[in-house]
């Protein structure tokens, strides 16, 4: 099992320890792979150290850096089919997703590739006469990157390419259970010449491997992407070096729908918010809001859509929605309905695995949608991460804007209306990192992501996504250098 990538070379991990891959649709093994413990992930932090301090990689020009990166991209848009069916196998979410998630990772790797030689630093106008004031950006130094189940590549993408284009050293670690992806992206890598010790991979468990990456003082910052729990014992960790932290996590984000929006765009968007990927997905938007007026028509027409989503396998064209990641995610989401539903709200819809023989051998779950719900259940105040839509009504703006506010999330929301001042007025007053304006969604390597609030620390993606692997160095020069005379002169102090 030759699946690690350590200081350029394939290897196997020293305890040959290996893991099953299961394919979510029907529990196929997909493929065995190697699986590391925190001896491969030391091995793998020395070779990035290695070459971060011992190899020209951090000062060689950010042009010669971009130009590896986009001749990456050019092999990930290459390779596109393959990588999409790969993503298919791992997840189970449908080809049309995956392959848009690979030309959104091509897309993110050649943004940064463009970046690479861009921010060179700036001069800065000194108030002293005679000194010369540059401030410089300069890599970080090793990375450690670690990245969750229900967008393999994407995520590690959003981290290895600024990490790569501002010349520091990574080691990544994907989920333990999707990392098919990850391991081609690097076998491309190898490909179109990265130096040696420059990126390195290792697949395995949150403990020890990503543990060891929080933890390891060799290791100068940390990226995270997945679940608050997880999130806070990658910073408790990395307390023990101070290390530089980058935290994206969780999210519960309120869709909100005024009676003035156009009807039929904005049911469409509902669905699209929460149903992505089987609502597995940070941004989903979970939390419906509707205004209360037309509260009971807009239900409706989107419980009569989620009835007719099409669940099945991924590959087929007319599969709508794919199984839920593994068999412990589904029995989560199912205990968060049961709790929901003791709680006091109506099931409009789902509430179940499907009754299809065909789709019992994977992990499905039906698409659901709760009324009744309000700010005070848990189902509203936890991220559910399934097919599990909520609904709440409201009766002003100002109510919308508190409640869409009350959890302590803070990644993104939605909002949807035909009146601007409106639109802009609740833009203002979400305490999100993110808000989309009739809209679900987009986003692109161009613009920042990341939460207010617990939902993470830091950005990533746009120029904020690259500075977050630059420490920022200040050089100050005196051009015309004179005596000071300050001490010892016997003429007292600055003479
Ligand atoms: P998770 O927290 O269980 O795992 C994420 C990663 O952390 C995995 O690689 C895992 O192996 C590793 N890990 C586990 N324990 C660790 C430890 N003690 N130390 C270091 N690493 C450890 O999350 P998940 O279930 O894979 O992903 C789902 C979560 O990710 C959801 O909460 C979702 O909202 C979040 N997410 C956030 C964003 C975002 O942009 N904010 C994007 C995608 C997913």
């Amino acid at each position: 099992m030759n699946e690690l990538y350590i200081d350029g070379q394939w290897r196997a991990p020293r305890a040959g320890a290996t893991r099953e891959i299961i394919d979510p649709l029907d529990q196929r093994v997909v493929r065995t792979v190697a699986e590391a413990d925190a001896d491969d992930a030391r091995d793998a932090i020395a070779a990035a150290r290695r070459a971060f301090d011992e190899s020209d990689w951090p000062r060689l020009p950010g042009a010669e850096r971009g130009r590896l990166l986009g001749r990456l991209a050019d092999a990930i848009e290459a390779d596109r089919e393959q990588l999409a069916a790969l993503e298919t196998d791992d997840t189970g979410k449908t080809l049309v997703e995956s392959r848009m998630d690979m030309d959104d990772i091509a897309g993110v790797v050649r943004y940064y590739a463009g970046l690479a030689d861009k921010d060179a630093g700036e001069v800065v106008d000194a108030p002293i006469e005679g000194l010369r004031s540059v401030v410089r950006r300069e890599p970080v130094g090793v990375c450690g990157q670690i990245s969750p189940w229900n967008y393999p590549l994407l995520q590690a993408s959003w981290k290895l390419a600024p990490a790569l284009a501002a010349g520091n050293t990574i080691v990544v670690k994907p989920a333990e259970i999707t990392p098919l992806t990850t391991i081609r992206i690097f076998e491309l890598m190898d490909e179109v010449g990265f130096p040696p010790g420059v990126a390195n991979l290792v697949l395995g468990a949150g403990v020890p491997v990503g543990a060891e990456l929080s933890e390891h003082a060799d290791v100068d910052l940390i990226s995270f992407t997945g679940g608050i729990e997880t999130g806070q014992q990658v910073m408790r960790a990395a307390a023990g070096t101070v290390k530089k932290i980058a935290l994206e996590l969780g999210g519960k984000n309120p869709n909100i729908v005024f009676a003035d929006a156009d009807f039929g765009h904005a049911v469409d968007y509902a669905l699209l918010a929460v149903f992505l990927h089987a609502g597995q997905v940070c941004s989903a938007g979970a939390r419906l809001l509707v205004e209360s007026s037309v509260h009971d028509e807009f239900v409706d027409a989107v419980v009569e859509r989620a009835q007719r989503i099409v669940l099945g396998d991924g590959r087929d064209p007319r599969t709508e929605s794919g199984p839920l990641i593994s068999a412990e995610h589904r029995d989560k989401v199912e205990a968060h309905v049961r709790q929901a539903l003791e709680d006091g709200a109506t099931l409009r819809c789902g509430g179940k695995r499907p009754d299809d023989p065909a789709l019992a051998d994977g992990f499905f779950y039906e698409p659901t949608v709760l009324t009744g719900c309000h700010p005070g259940m848990d189902v509203i105040q936890q991220e559910v991460f399934g097919p599990v839509l909520t609904v709440e009504a409201f009766d002003d703006e100002r109510q919308a804007i508190e409640m869409a506010n009350d959890t302590i999330y803070g990644l993104a929301g939605g909002v949807f209306t035909t009146d601007l001042g409106r639109a802009e007025r609740v833009a203002d007053g979400l305490r999100k990192g993110t808000v989309w304006v009739n809209d679900f969604h987009p986003y692109f390597p161009q613009a920042p992501w990341g939460g207010y609030k617990q939902s993470g620390i830091g950005r990533e993606l746009g120029r904020a996504g690259l500075e977050e692997y630059t420490e920022t160095k200040h050089v100050a020069t005196n051009l015309a250098p004179q005596r000071s005379g300050w001490f010892g002169t016997g003429q007292g102090a600055g003479a």
